[in-house]
Order: structure tokens, then sequence, then C-alpha cells
């Protein structure tokens, strides 16, 4: 559209949403669609968080909030990641948003100028390239696949790094691989970071307690790179609370301080009800997170079971989050019942949802198209039943 803004006009449009889009306007039509394409828990947010909010309208609290977030839920916040995470942080450290993905914005805004490069192993959370577009840096990609479980190695790291290197980010447990990279490999990429001083670390940490192997390991936890590393974390994930809209950063004082004045300009502080119901979730410890784990963790078993009896399908056992990527390009090139030749997962990711009425997303807009992401947050049933279609619809492919 030749009267929007380059910004705008340069901007792709998030993949994730038009498959959830497409998969709902099928579903108006009647069709009895499954999605796999949302990152959504299909939990209910806890009780006890839904009453806190409850409360926070009782009392009136609702007016303009703090633009980094209410003192009680930034002290709620340095709590966790202590008491979590083993990390010391002042609450002055602590900026709250509208959302892992508004921090996300807000660091890279913070921190690119036009032509800085941004290192990103692919594949990515879709918008990381596009939140990169927006502030006119540029991307480099380091390409991993499923033999080295999707995961990077310090030399690829060092081997990607140019003077102009300023960020790197990434997220462990991993959406879209549920790769979770070990202390000693986060130790050994700290180890490179070490190296260069000008470098920050971007650690998008929103599926740490979805994690099928091991306590969750931040690589702000190694003190010689503790102040370029900036964590970014949210409620949506852990509690179910992907409405609520409420995320944060912890980070040095100086990048918590410009992520402040950027939001102060921008959107200023997140709903004062979600953040009432943000300090609930935290004080009130960990159990409802133990159960959706223990749903994920048996949902994974059956995934991983069902995808292995698809012929020309090779998977990975994801160690967190919700998803598998499993590779699918042995289907490229072959043809549907109406002679269309699948070229790529987008292709394969329509066809799938055409004819087998399940949406998916290509992993192009992961950044490597020889894969499908599949979401695993969904029922045990309609889980077998997804499978069970994209089985039958992939072997109609000749
Ligand atoms: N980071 C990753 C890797 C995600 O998958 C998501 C949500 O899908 C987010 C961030 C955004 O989370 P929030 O709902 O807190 O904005």
């Amino acid at each position: 559209t030749p009267y929007l803004s380059d910004r705008i006009n340069n901007l792709s449009e998030s993949a994730t949403l038009k498959m959830t889009k497409l998969g709902r306007e099928l579903a108006a039509k009647g069709v009895n669609v499954i999605s796999l394409s949302v990152g959504e828990p299909d939990f209910n947010t806890p009780d006890n968080v839904k009453n806190a909010a409850k409360q926070a309208l009782d009392d009136n609290f609702t007016r303009y909030s703090p633009v980094p977030g209410y003192p009680e839920l930034r002290q709620a916040i340095v709590n966790k990641l202590k008491n979590e995470n083993g990390l010391d942080y002042d609450p002055s450290q602590i900026v709250v948003s509208t959302g892992a993905k508004q921090s996300l914005s807000n660091v890279i805004l913070t921190l690119i100028n036009p032509g800085d490069e941004v290192i990103i192993p692919t594949p990515y959370w879709v918008s990381y390239s596009e939140m990169v577009v927006l502030a006119e840096g540029k991307s480099v990609f380091i390409n991993t696949d499923i033999d080295s479980d999707f995961k990077i190695t310090p030399a690829q790291l060092e081997a990607a790094i140019t003077p102009k290197t300023k960020l790197f980010m990434f997220s462990s447990p991993c959406n879209p691989t549920g790769s979770v990279y070990s202390k000693a490999e986060l130790e050994a990429l700290a180890k490179v970071f070490e190296k260069y001083p000008n470098i920050f670390i971007l650690s998008d940490e929103i599926y740490e307690h979805i994690n099928f192997i091991d306590k969750h390991e931040s690589i702000a936890q190694f003190p010689s790179i503790k102040d370029r590393v900036i964590v970014v974390n949210g409620f949506s994930k852990a509690y179910a609370m992907t409405g609520w809209r409420l995320g944060y950063i912890a980070a040095s004082k100086e990048i918590a301080a410009a992520n402040d004045k950027l939001q102060g300009q921008t959107t200023s502080g997140t709903c004062s009800i979600a953040q009432r119901a943000g300090i609930a979730a935290y004080n009130d410890g960990l159990e409802s997170v133990k159960v959706m784990k223990e749903a994920f963790l048996r949902r994974r078993e059956l995934v991983y079971n069902l995808l292995n009896e698809i012929p020309g399908v090779k998977t990975n056992l994801p160690e967190g989050a919700f998803y598998f990527f499993p590779q699918i390009s042995s289907f490229f090139g072959k043809k549907d019942l109406n002679g269309n030749v699948i070229k790529g997962s987008a292709d394969l990711a329509l066809y799938l949802l055409n004819e087998g009425h399940i949406a998916t997303v290509g992993g192009d807009s992961f950044g490597n198209d020889n894969y499908i992401r599949l979401s695993y947050a969904a029922s045990d049933e309609s889980l077998i039943e997804a499978l069970r279609r994209m089985k039958e619809a992939l072997a109609k492919l000749v």
C-alpha cells in the first residue's frame, strides 16, 4: 500500500496469527478445525490470580500505573528471580510491560541503531526478525537443524560476530523447537561473549517452567556477562495468562531506565488489574505451574509417538516449551489431489489446513523451511485426532 510507511510496508504479517486466522475462518464455515497453531496454554488462569484481579476491581485499583510497574510487583519479580533462578536484582532493574513481546521490542528499540547487527539462531520465534526490521537493524542468522537438536555451538556464535554485532537474542526453552540449553552449553556461549564486551544478550525465558529435563538455567547467571544480559520473562505461559498482557525485563539499571523512558512515551504502565494478578501469581507459588507441566509432559510423549508413526516425518524429542518442529521436507515436490505441488513448508501447512483441517505453521516463518511447527497445547483427544488427520492427509500426497 503506497501511502503507508516503509516501516509497515517492509514488515511481515505474523505467520502464527495468520494461520490461526485462516483456521478460524474455516471453522466459521462449519468445518471442524483442530488448531495446533497458537502458542497458548489450554488451561485457565489459576483461581487465586483471578481472585486478586476481582479484588483489585473492588478496591478501585484502576488508575494509571507507574510506567515500570507497581513497586510491589517489581519486588515480587525480584524475589522470584532470586528464589527460582538464583539471580540478584534490585527493583530498579525491573521494568514491567504489556507482555514479553513488548519487552523484547522495547529492548531492541533501546539498543539498536540502523545497520547494527543482531545475531539470531534459527529457527527463532517469528517476531524476533521483524522487531529487528522495525528498529532498522540487520538480522544475522545462525542456522541449526534437527541433527544438532537446533542448538548453536560456541564456534558458530563466534563465526557470526562482526564489528557491527550489537545484540544476540534467543529463547531457551525455545519456541519453535522446544530445545533447552544446559548450564554447560550456556557457559560455553558466555565464554565467547566475555571476549566481546560490546555485545548484549537478550535472553527470552518465557517458557522456563515448561522444561522437562532439569531446572531452568539462565545465561544471566554468569557474573562476567550478567550486566549485558537482558532477561525477558512474563506470566503468559507459566500462569496461563496470555490475555492479561503482563511481562517484564530484568537488566542493568541503565537499560532498565532506557526501557522505562521508551515505555513512558508509548504505552505507559500496563494494566493495574493485571499487575495485582501478577503479584498474586508470583507470591502464591508454583502449584498450578506443576499441574500444567505434567499435562504437557504427557502430551509430549503422546505426540512424539504419533509423529514417529507418520512416514516421511522426522522429529526430535523437545526438552521444553509445548511445540514440536518436525522435519517435513520429504514431502516437497509431491502433489495434492488437485495436482498442486507442495513447494515448501507454507504450502504444506496450507494443505494440512484445507485437506486435514488442522492448523499448523510453516517453518519458513521461523527461519527454517524444512519443518513445520505443531503446538501441543491442546487436549489429549484433539491431539490424537489431529495427528490421525495429519497422517491421513500426508499419505494422500503423491
Ligand atoms: N517469546 C516467545 C518465545 C513466545 O513464544 C511468546 C509468545 O508466544 C512471547 C515471547 C510473548 O509472550 P507475551 O504473551 O508475554 O507477550
